[in-house]
């Protein structure tokens, strides 16, 4: 390749961070990395940006001056912004990488949900795109090559049930923050890792699969797949399904995002067929899980809906980490910050807002809890 592709990665000291930087390393003719940001640990930033030269003035902490993620994700001589960061605190990055008309890896999932609209005619009017890294859609990125968004008939993202899948509600009661956390096909962050205990990560993507691809939630169906081999499906009009396949390794998806639309010459993940064995599918339990509908019912009301249940969750999960509330209180808070209706969002100021908003009536129905 003659020009190498460059790079900003946004929240490098994290679990898809240090995966895309293991990427990186191998593909240094392929790519340069000009910019690097996280939330915390400076030492670990600074072992990042020598290995891969990247000058100290681009190496920062979000904490060290305002604006600091925005102003990477706009950076004129970068070509790919990869957006790691956890929360609803990628947003500035999101907005900004695609207003300065950047292609963005995203895998911060909670800005394109909270601000979806605004998102998108930023996306439009920048002249950005968007390639996702989430798996579940790098799949249905993919299993679209086989047609056209016109002849989508449904769109399938699979959950891997998480680690309390076949429990009843009863049994949920008194699960442990560390049950919580042993997720059993993925090693993740920990705010993503609760999420998929409670099935609102699945709940999210969904949000995030139609703001994506603009597809309603009429046709946005969750199937629960253990082996987390199968990572999304596309079924298109004439009943055709196409599935994308591979070991659980998000590698495969953050470079694909990276070089997008051509892939990695590594392969991350391939299946070793004879050792595979069965793939099993099944519905998943809305009663154990309730907040999977809360997601879906948030994402069809739409406005500030997905932003509020977003925020109140990002709450809930920290609480419940916190040893504050119960994991069944997660729902519960969710589900109440919903109850108090939400707005229209317009603007990036409405989304603030709206998380804002969600934050304080959160925090307010997790100390009516009696938390200590
Ligand atoms: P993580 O907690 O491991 O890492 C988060 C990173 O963001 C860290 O580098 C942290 O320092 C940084 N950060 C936190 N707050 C910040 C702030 N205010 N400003 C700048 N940086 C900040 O999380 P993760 O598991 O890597 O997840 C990152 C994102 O990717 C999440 O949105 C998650 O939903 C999504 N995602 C993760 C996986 C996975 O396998 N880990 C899979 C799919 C999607
Ligand atoms: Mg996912």
């Amino acid at each position: 390749m003659s020009e190498r592709r460059r790079v900003v990665l946004l929240g490098s000291t994290g679990s898809i961070g240090t995966q895309a930087l293991d990427v990186l390393r191998s593909h240094r003719d392929d790519y340069e990395v000009v910019a690097l940001a996280t939330g915390r640990n400076r030492a670990l930033l600074d072992r990042q940006a020598a290995e891969f030269g990247v000058p100290a003035e681009r190496t920062l902490l979000a904490g060290e001056r305002p604006g600091v993620l925005a102003e990477l994700a706009a950076l004129p001589d970068a070509d790919v912004v990869l957006n790691a960061v956890v929360g609803f605190a990628g947003l500035p990055a999101t907005v900004a990488a695609l207003g300065a008309g950047k292609r963005l890896a995203l895998a911060n999932k909670e800005s394109l949900i909270a601000g979806g609209p605004v998102v998108n005619a930023v996306r439009r009017a920048g002249g950005g795109e968007i390639v996702p890294v989430d798996s579940e859609h790098s799949a249905v990125y993919q299993a679209l090559r086989g047609g056209t968004v016109g002849e989508v008939a449904s769109i399938v993202l699979t959950a891997s049930g998480g680690p309390f899948r076949g429990r009843t509600p009863a049994e949920l009661q008194s699960v442990s923050i560390e049950d919580a956390l042993a997720h059993p096909t993925w090693s993740m962050g920990p705010k993503i890792t609760i999420d998929s205990s409670t099935l609102m990560n699945k709940g999210l993507e969904v949000i995030e699969a139609h703001e994506l691809f603009g597809v309603d939630f009429d046709r946005i169906e969750v199937v629960v797949h253990p082996q987390s081999v199968v990572h999304g499906m596309v079924t298109f009009c004439d009943g055709a399904t196409i599935a994308q396949l591979s070991m659980p390794d998000m590698r495969l998806p953050i470079g694909l995002a990276l070089g997008a639309p051509a892939r990695l010459d590594q392969a991350f993940g391939p299946v070793d067929w004879a050792t595979l064995g069965r793939l099993t599918f099944e519905t998943p339990d809305l009663e154990a899980f309730p907040c999977l509908s809360l997601a879906y019912a948030a994402g069809r009301t739409g406005g500030g809906a997905p932003a509020t249940l977003s925020g109140a969750n990002e709450v809930a999960v920290e609480a419940f980490l916190a040893g504050r509330i119960t994991w069944v209180m997660i729902a519960e808070v969710v589900d109440e910050v919903l109850q108090h209706g939400t707005g229209n969002v317009d603007d990036v100021d409405d989304v603030l807002e709206a998380d804002r908003v969600a934050r304080v009536r959160a925090t307010e129905a997790i100390e009516k809890r009696g938390a200590a």
